[in-house]
């Protein structure tokens, strides 16, 4: 579903990405590890084209992100052709970014209505679908400002699923959270791989790296140090530089 080839990303002299290589399978959940500042966020970014790569190579869905190929050669995508494969990827971020002056199930409804023009009616029962799917589906006239932090990322992650993405990301999706808090929105991702859901997961939660990911990654100054079984990289780290990582995250 994922792969990266050597994918570089500078901002200025600054290089924050110094050749990545992954792979993601459909189904898989993949766990990204590292020091603040080791370049996860801007992967994930990558990833959906927010940032575009200065070299190698990155593939979503067969797909070289920017691109599309016609006779064997290789054409930009325009914005318009971008923002239309994002679609494709749901991005949940460590602050819920919910629209305040929008319920819980207006926050769901938006971008299918607004972007793929579904109707109202529709989307509302998706919505209340969503809602129930993350255990939600008593609040979903309730505004942002009415929900728990865990609630509200609980509605983040409906809204992402909304539009039906091949692959979710997230960005340290509880790393905001009080800490009685992250286990509901643990147990929602755990539901979302275990229905099958391709996820690329940057995370400090080991425990749940450990029982849900497929793979689990280092990274540090802008490469990935170590990578593999996530019980493996955790019982048996490789590297210093993980073991210093991980001696003060366990
Ligand atoms: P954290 O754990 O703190 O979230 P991270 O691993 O996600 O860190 P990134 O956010 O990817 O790290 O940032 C990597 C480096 O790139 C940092 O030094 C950051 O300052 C720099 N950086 C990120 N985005 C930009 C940008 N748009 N312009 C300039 N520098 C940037
Ligand atoms: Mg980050």
């Amino acid at each position: 579903m994922v792969l990266a080839q050597g994918v570089c990303k500078s901002f200025g002299p600054l290089e924050v990405l110094k050749g990545i290589d992954l792979e993601v399978g459909v189904g898989e959940v993949m766990c990204i590890v590292g020091p603040s500042g080791s370049g996860k966020s801007t992967f994930l970014r990558c990833i959906n084209h927010l940032e575009k790569v200065n070299a190698g190579r990155l593939w979503v869905d067969g797909h070289l992100v920017g691109y599309r190929e016609k006779d064997g050669k290789l054409y930009e995508l325009k914005d318009s052709e971008v923002a239309l494969k994002r679609r494709d990827i749901g991005m949940v971020f460590q602050r819920f970014n919910l629209f305040p002056h929008m319920t819980a199930a207006g926050n769901i409804m938006e971008a299918p209505t607004q972007v793929k023009g579904i109707s109202k009616p529709e989307a509302r029962a998706r919505a209340h679908e969503l809602l129930a799917r993350v255990g939600l589906a008593d609040k979903a006239d309730a505004y942002p400002s009415q929900l728990s932090g865990g609630q509200q990322q609980r509605v983040a992650i409906a809204r992402a699923l909304a539009m039906d993405p091949k692959l979710m990301l997230f960005d340290e999706p509880t790393s905001a959270l009080d800490p009685e808090l992250v286990g509901e929105v643990l147990e929602v991702m755990r539901g979302l791989a275990e229905d099958g859901m391709t996820m690329i997961v940057v995370t400090h939660e080991m425990g749940f790296a450990r029982e849900v990911g497929d793979s689990l990654v280092f990274m540090d100054d802008g490469l990935v140090v170590e990578a593999g079984h996530p019980r493996e990289v955790l019982a048996n780290p490789q590297h210093e530089r993980t073991k210093a990582f991980l001696s003060k995250v366990l």
